[in-house]
């Protein structure tokens, strides 16, 4: 029974990743999400449960609507995975009940805008909005001992954003958008308030060297990429972030301003 609470965490994660995507296929589309993901997208068939169990039915489906043959978006089974691990990692970095809420409910968000970005090269303001909310309430909250702990911010925790943030809209600004998105610096600005200077630092370096070499790899493997394209940043700076929060690698840790 010891990992009772990691499978639940995983199975709760694979239940909110299948919601994330009908989210991520309704969003700005007009439809409801409430409708959930009732129906086939190309045959309109009714969907039932069997039909819809996270990651499972995808596999005993291979991929392909049960009644007209049509391909599933990968999407769907990348996402609930994807959910499912980060609901995991969650748990294991902050299994205190509240703190697993609200960190989870971060980690979903940066999902979301990961998989948009990568659809649609933009991040929707209504995300970023609800990310800065949560990244301003981990300024002055902490929920890793099991209740509400309210503190007073250093200087360098409230600074961590805006100076992280800056080199992003720096780029957007100077080159208008192109090498940078608009997105990315807002993103930025949560995610120096949520990891802190040293670790927000740490995440943004490897997010530039991460983002680099694939560029890179895509270029040299890929005739029709060149310098100009664009590649939607915001994954990058995900990873960074996931790579520093749950495998706590810092950089800067030893800075002696900052102790
Ligand atoms: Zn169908």
């Amino acid at each position: 029974m010891m990992f009772l609470l990691q499978i639940a965490a995983l199975l709760f994660g694979t239940i909110v990743g299948s919601f994330l995507n009908a989210l991520l296929f309704r969003f700005n589309t007009g439809r409801s999400v409430a409708e959930g993901r009732s129906k086939c997208m190309h045959c309109a068939h009714t969907l039932f449960a069997f039909d819809l169990v996270p990651v499972f039915s995808y596999i005993l489906l291979r991929g392909r609507c049960r009644y007209c043959g049509a391909k599933i978006s990968i999407q769907y089974p990348l996402v609930e995975v994807a959910a499912a691990l980060l609901s995991l990692l969650v748990y294991l970095e902050h299994p205190t009940l509240l703190a697993y809420g609200f960190w989870f409910l971060v980690w979903m968000v940066l999902l979301f805008i990961v998989v948009y970005d990568l659809r649609h090269t933009v991040i929707p303001w209504s995300a970023s909005g609800i990310l800065l909310v949560l990244s301003l309430v981990s300024l002055v909250v902490s929920f890793d001992t099991g209740e509400v702990f309210m503190f007073v911010p250093d200087v360098w925790s409230l600074l961590a954003g805006p100076i992280l943030a800056l080199p992003l809209i720096l780029l957007s600004a100077f080159s208008r958008g192109r090498l940078m998105g608009w997105g990315d610096g807002p993103l930025e600005l949560s995610l120096g308030w949520l990891l802190g200077l040293t670790l927000g630092g740490t995440a943004l370096m490897l997010s530039f060297w991460i983002g680099a070499s694939l560029g890179i790899l895509l270029i040299v493997f890929k005739k029709g990429l060149t310098m100009k394209s664009e590649l939607p940043f915001a994954p990058f700076l995900v990873v960074g972030a996931l790579i520093v929060h749950f495998f706590h690698v810092d950089f800067f840790y030893t800075l002696p301003f900052l102790w």
